[in-house]
């Protein structure tokens, strides 16, 4: 009998997940399991996922818009899962249970490469990659977090729930994260929409942005062409992933065939 992990959105279409996770299962010889795309509108969200282990699911990943939906949905959950108040990890336990946990935080943190214990950080965003990022750094002893939105407001509301301070006209920080959608599109121009200036991006800096798409985005190309340290959206998702897949599987992942995978999905 095949087990069966997913990837559950709206829209889940363009995902890399699957060819990831497949890709992980290959390499490590469970060529019994199988990972799903599975779009789910939100309506029908928590009586499909509850369905699941009975169909052999072991667990899911959780995509837009549904990772509030994920924890509020589960038995038990990570206390980095509560925090951050989304989850994209769900296990299935033998027990019954489900359990919430949030990969996005200690996939940023080891995508990121440094330690941000005592460095200043900059994140650019209000949405879920951003409450990831905020509690992520200021867990890991980041020295002063400051938080940037489009939407001031949004920013506030993070704020008060995880910590950080809100800014208008950022400070340079040593470690920089774009947790917002700008550099998705062809045309989108990061230091136009963003409060950033090229020429303080630089050496000494760690630059990451969650957002990838072919080619890489303007912001990295900037940063690394001005000798910034760059962490690509594709090092992070599969940094993400790793962790789910250890969850899931006990097994240590298969980080460099993950990689593989996602560079080579269109
Ligand atoms: P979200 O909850 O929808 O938040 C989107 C954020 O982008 C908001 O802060 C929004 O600001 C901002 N934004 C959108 N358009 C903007 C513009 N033109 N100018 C300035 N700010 C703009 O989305 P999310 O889940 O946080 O995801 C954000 C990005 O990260 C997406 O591209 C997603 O694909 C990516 N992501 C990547 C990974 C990974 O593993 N690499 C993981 C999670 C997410 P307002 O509040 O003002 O609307």
């Amino acid at each position: 009998m095949l087990t069966y992990l997913g990837v559950a959105g709206w829209p889940v279409a363009h995902s890399r997940s699957p060819a990831m996770h497949n890709a992980a299962l290959a390499a490590v010889g469970r060529h019994d399991w199988r990972y799903l795309k599975l779009p789910l509108p939100p309506d029908r969200f928590a009586e499909t996922v509850r369905a699941l282990p009975a169909a052999g699911f072991r667990g899911i990943n959780v995509t837009i818009p549904h990772k509030e939906a994920a924890l509020a949905l589960a038995d038990e959950a990570t206390e980095t899962a509560a925090a951050v108040g989304a989850a994209n990890t769900l296990t299935f336990l033998e027990s019954g249970a489900i359990h919430a946990d949030n990969t996005d935080v200690p996939g940023l943190l080891e995508a990121l490469r440094v330690d941000p214990r005592g460095r200043t950080a900059l994140i650019l965003g209000a949405g879920g990659a951003a409450r990831a990022a905020v509690y992520a750094l200021r867990s890991a002893g980041a020295a002063d977090v400051m938080v940037w939105n489009r939407t001031r407001e949004r920013a506030e509301r993070l704020v008060r729930a995880l910590g950080g301070h809100v800014v208008d006209i950022p400070e340079p920080a040593e470690i920089l994260v774009n947790c917002t959608s700008v550099g998705l599109r062809e045309t989108d121009l990061p230091f136009k929409s963003l409060p950033l200036e090229a020429d303080r991006l630089g050496v000494g800096s760690y630059v990451a942005d969650m957002v990838y798409r072919p080619g890489g985005t303007p912001l990295l190309a900037e940063a690394e062409r001005r000798g910034a340290t760059v962490v690509t959206g594709l090092e992070i998702l599969v940094a993400q992933g790793a962790a789910s897949f250890e969850r899931w599987t006990g097994i240590t992942a298969p980080r460099t065939a993950m990689r593989t995978a996602v560079d080579h999905h269109d």
